[in-house]
């Protein structure tokens, strides 16, 4: 397989170029916003201003892309244009961003994780499976990431929270933080963000009732685990027709 990694200096793109090298995948190119020529992991990375060219005179296998909300847009509507295949990590997402998407997963394969780690995906199927069990019970939860991290709450955060509230019969309402005269109301949920030091990624989803308290956490002991999970779904896309695609539904196919 040969893949192009965009955000190639960033903290994931660093880790997919290493854990690409692991696995002896080839790098058709990398490219970074503003990169002047130099090398990570042996692979020259080149200006993002050059992505649709290299797009075009490379043909990669399949684009992995951890960046912005903005370049991820754009890199999608230039695989649309050229039918590579894109799995994307960014998150952030406007619904507008998320409409642009899957209309480049009309003409080319799209698809997009929040969190690419294996444990996470059975992290949200034991919350899933805890909140039926538990329908009375309140719920917290509360992710904690590096102090580098710019979106907030976490896009694993938003994705479990969808979860929750999907197995939740009743309405429910996130809460972020509390402040000042704040007593829990109904079937809130309450939606913790910290950020501190570099720690990698961990999300809990606490569960409370009847005199007894669920802890479900998950913790990303290092970003190899999402490179990983990005080049298991680069893999699996190569071959995959044009669509959008999440990775929390084809995770059990990997
Ligand atoms: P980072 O800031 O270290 O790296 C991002 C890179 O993208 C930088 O090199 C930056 O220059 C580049 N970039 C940003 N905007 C750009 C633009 N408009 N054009 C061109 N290049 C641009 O961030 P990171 O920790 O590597 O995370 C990147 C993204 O991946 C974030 O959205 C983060 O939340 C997400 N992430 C997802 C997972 C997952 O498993 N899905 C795991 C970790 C991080």
């Amino acid at each position: 397989m040969r893949v192009a990694v965009t955000g190639a200096t960033g903290r994931m793109g660093k880790t997919v170029l290493a854990v690409a090298r692991e696995r002896d995948l080839d790098i058709a190119f990398a490219v970074n916003r503003g990169a002047d020529g130099e090398h990570v992991e042996g692979v020259p990375v080149q200006p993002s201003t050059e992505f649709e060219a290299l797009l075009d005179a490379e043909r990669p296998d399949a684009v992995v892309d951890f960046t912005g909300p903005e370049a991820t847009v754009a890199y999608a509507s230039a695989c649309a244009t050229y039918g590579v295949p894109l799995v994307t990590g960014t998150t952030g997402y406007s619904e507008a961003d998320i409409a642009a998407l899957e209309e480049a997963g009309t003409e080319t394969p799209v698809l997009v994780g929040a969190n690419f780690s294996r444990g996470v995906q059975a992290l949200l199927d034991a919350a899933e499976s805890a909140v039926e069990n538990l329908p009375e019970y309140d719920i917290e939860l509360t992710e904690t990431h590096h102090n580098g991290k710019r979106d907030a709450p976490s896009g694993t955060a938003k994705v479990l929270l969808d979860r929750v509230e999907g197995t939740r019969k009743a309405e429910s309402d996130r809460v972020h933080g509390r402040e000042g005269e704040a007593p829990r109301e109904g079937d809130e949920i309450g939606v913790h963000a910290r950020r501190a030091g570099d720690i990698t990624g961990e999300h809990e989803v606490l569960l409370a009732g009847n005199h007894e308290a669920l802890e479900l956490t998950h913790r990303a002991g290092s970003r190899d685990v999402f490179a990983e999970g990005a080049l298991d779904a680069a893999a699996w896309i190569a071959t995959q027709p044009a669509d959008y695609y999440r990775f929390e539904t084809i995770a059990s196919q990997l």
